[in-house]
C-alpha cells in the first residue's frame, strides 16, 4: 500500500504538515517526531502536534540529516515545545557551526515562501535559526521511549555525512528519509547520493537487512507491506541505472560536468510534474551526483590501473 495522504497511516502514527514537507509523530508514553520540515510550516506543524497530543509535548525530535527542509523549523518547535530534546548525529552540530551552511539553509527555506498559501490561517512562523543538539546519536544507540517502543539509530551517509535514519522494531518501521531516494513506485525514484556513490549504495544496501513493513521516506509517499520492500529494491535499481546515465553522459561529453547537468535535469527534473525541490536546491544536489559519479568513475580506473601495475 502507499500512502499519499497526511494523517494517520499506522497505529498512534501520522503523517502531519504536507505531503510534499512532511513530520511525523509517532505518538505514545515519549512521543516522538520525525524530521522537522521547512520552516514556513512551521506553525501547521506545532497546531497539527497540538491537535493529536493535546497538552502533552512531544519528548524527542529526531532528525535524519541536516537539510533545510529537514530541519527547517526545528528552533520554532524548540519554542514551543521547549523539554523536547533534539536528536540527531553530532556532525549536524557542526554544520550548523558553519555561517555559509546556515546562511544557504536559511536561503532555501526562503525559496519555499511560496507554501505560506498552505498556511495562511496560522500564525506566521518564526525562520529558521541554528539549533544545538541534545542527545547525538550514533549507529546502533537505541532510544527507549517506553516499555514496548524503541528508535534504533542508523547511520546511512551518502546523502549527506549526517545521515541518519531510524528504526522502530515493535513496529517495524523505518524513517529513511532520502538514504532511500525520493520518488514513486513503478515510475522513477531520484537516487540522492550528494556525497559519496558508495557510501550511499552500501547505506541502502544496510537498510534493507532491517525487516521493514512501514518505510518512511523524506517527501510524498509513506510505503506499506510488500510496497516497503519493493521501494527499497527500486531505489537501489535506480540508483544503479542512475550512476550508468551519469557515467554515459560523461563519456559523451568529454567529462564536462556543465553538459551533463543539462542533459540530467531535462529527463529528471523538467518533466516531473509533480511538486518538486527548488530548482536552486535541485541544480546544488545535482552537480554534486554527477561529481560523486565522476569521482568514483576515476577512482575505479586509477584502483585498476594501480593493480595492474602490480602484476
Ligand atoms: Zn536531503
Amino acid at each position: 500500500m502507499v500512502v499519499r495522504e497526511t494523517g494517520e497511516f499506522a497505529e498512534d502514527v501520522y503523517m502531519l504538515g504536507s505531503l510534499f514537507m512532511p513530520i511525523y509523530l509517532v505518538d505514545g508514553e515519549n512521543p516522538v517526531i520525525f524530521d522537522a520540515g521547512i520552516d514556513i510550516l512551521g506553525s501547521l506543524y506545532v497546531s497539527e502536534i497540538k491537535k493529536k497530543l493535546g497538552n502533552r509535548h512531544p519528548a524527542y525530535c529526531m532528525l535524519t540529516h541536516s537539510h533545510f527542509d529537514h530541519c527547517g523549523s526545528v528552533s520554532y518547535l524548540k519554542k514551543h515545545f521547549p523539554s523536547m530534546k533534539i536528536v540527531s548525529s553530532d556532525k549536524i552540530g557542526r554544520v550548523l557551526q558553519q555561517p555559509r551552511a546556515v546562511d544557504l539553509i536559511k536561503q532555501l527555506n526562503r525559496v519555499m515562501d511560496p507554501m505560506m498559501l498552505v498556511t495562511k490561517d496560522y500564525p506566521v512562523p518564526d525562520r529558521f535559526e541554528p539549533f544545538e543538539i541534545d542527545l547525538p546519536v550514533k549507529e546502533g544507540d537505541t532510544i527507549n521511549l517506553s516499555s514496548d517502543l524503541s528508535v534504533i539509530a542508523i547511520e546511512t551517509p551518502g546523502h549527506t555525512r549526517d545521515c541518519i535514519s531510524y528504526y522502530i522494531p515493535e513496529k517495524k518501521m523505518l524513517f529513511s528519509s532520502e538514504a532511500f531516494g525520493i520518488g514513486e513506485l513503478d515510475f522513477y525514484i531520484q537516487a540522492e547520493f550528494l556525497v559519496d556513490y558508495d557510501m550511499y549504495y552500501n547505506s541502502m544496501k544496510k537498510m534493507s537487512r532491517f525487516e521493514t513493513e512501514v518505510l518512511c521516506i523524506g517527501h510524498h509517499n509513506v510505503f506499506i507491506g510488500d510496497d516497503a520492500v519493493r521501494y527499497m529494491n527500486e531505489s537501489i535499481y535506480h540508483c544503479e541505472k542512475f550512476y550508468e546515465l551519469v557515467k554515459k553522459c560523461l563519456e559523451e561529453e568529454n567529462g564536462d560536468i556543465e553538459e551533463v547537468k543539462i542533459r540530467i535535469k531535462a529527463i529528471e527534473y523538467d518533466n516531473n510534474e509533480k511538486p518538486k525541490q527548488p530548482e536552486l536546491a535541485y541544480m546544488l544536489n545535482l552537480e554534486a551526483r554527477v561529481k560523486a559519479v565522476k569521482r568514483h568513475v576515476k577512482e575505479n580506473i586509477d584502483g585498476r590501473d594501480r593493480c595492474s601495475s602490480k602484476i
